[in-house]
């Protein structure tokens, strides 16, 4: 396994790290974006983890590459806005569209160079989706028909099982949104893209270990990882 480290919109103001992981054996391309928003700090700080973690050889793939960017807004994240524009309504809206943001460019670039099978979009939001089923805090969100939902529903029952506060179970929610990351990686890239979204009124580690362990469900269930 290699990791390899390099910078995306290198020598301009949006250059961000990313990761390419390659278990050096054939197999299904993932990829794992996070901070498109800039104040999510849960989910970057899963994503920036996993990072480290793959780097460390403390995760190990097994077949396929990973690619991970864990943090794409820089400018939001250091001024902890979500982001002006919302960079997560900038990416191309159809294969004869383009993205209207440099920074959603080079993002949507990076993943037709790899083109991925299974993309995961992190992100948080304000309300809990069991209480209030219009709030995806603590949700999965993928479009209806999506090809990534059988997939996407048992890992939420995984993760239910496992949580012990009932209102903060998790839930599939079925949307679609133009101009978002996911969007535009399922109907382009035909990728299997699924937005994850924890809850802000969770405490931070808990949500940091919600976010892994999502990621963590998706990478095996997609043969990457034992
Ligand atoms: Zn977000």
């Amino acid at each position: 396994m290699i990791v390899k480290k390099s910078v995306l919109s290198p020598g301009t103001p949006f250059a961000t790290p990313y990761y390419v992981v390659n278990s050096l054996q054939p197999g299904p391309v993932f990829m794992v974006v996070s901070g498109i928003h800039g104040n999510e700090r849960a989910s970057i700080r899963a994503a920036k983890s996993l990072a480290g973690r793959f780097t460390r050889k403390e995760l190990l793939l097994r077949k396929g590459k990973l690619i991970i960017v864990p943090l794409v807004n820089q400018k939001a994240y250091r001024k902890c806005i979500r982001g002006v524009p919302d960079l997560n309504r900038t990416f191309p809206g159809s294969a004869k569209s383009r993205a209207s943001h440099p920074l959603a460019a080079a993002l949507f670039e990076l993943a037709r160079r790899y083109h991925p099978s299974w993309y995961l979009d992190l992100h948080e939001a304000n309300g809990l989706s069991q209480k209030n089923r219009k709030r995806v805090g603590q949700t999965l969100i993928i479009s209806p028909g999506s090809k990534a939902a059988p997939v996407a529903r048992q890992i939420v029952k995984r993760m239910n099982e496992s949580i012990s506060v009932p209102a903060y179970s998790f839930n599939i929610h079925l949307r679609e949104r133009s101009g978002t990351s996911r969007m535009a990686m399922q109907r382009i890239l035909g990728a299997r893209a699924v937005t994850v979204e924890t809850c802000w009124s969770l405490s931070f580690p808990l949500r940091v270990r919600y976010q892994t362990e999502i990621v963590v469900h998706f990478l095996r269930a997609a043969g990457l990882t034992h």
